[in-house]
């Protein structure tokens, strides 16, 4: 399984790095920490699976701490 960095966008979501297929959610995602997010994505046209990233920047703000701050 190949780990991608998030930048093969398509106006679905990812495209398929093996056929090009668009991509439209992730199979799972998983909590690595709080603000680290992996994402398995399966192409359902060739089944290719791949997994992506996400992180949230350190000055990233709850909805919660926002509204508590006001
Ligand atoms: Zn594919």
């Amino acid at each position: 399984m190949a780990t991608t960095a998030f930048t093969a966008r398509s106006v679905y979501g990812l495209t398929c790095e093996q056929c090009g297929d668009g991509v439209i959610a992730p199979e799972t995602s998983k909590y690595v920490s709080e603000r680290h997010v992996r994402h398995l994505w399966r192409c359902t046209d060739c089944s290719y699976q791949f997994e992506t990233s996400a992180y949230l920047p350190p000055d990233f703000k709850s909805i919660n701490e926002v509204i508590a701050s006001q």
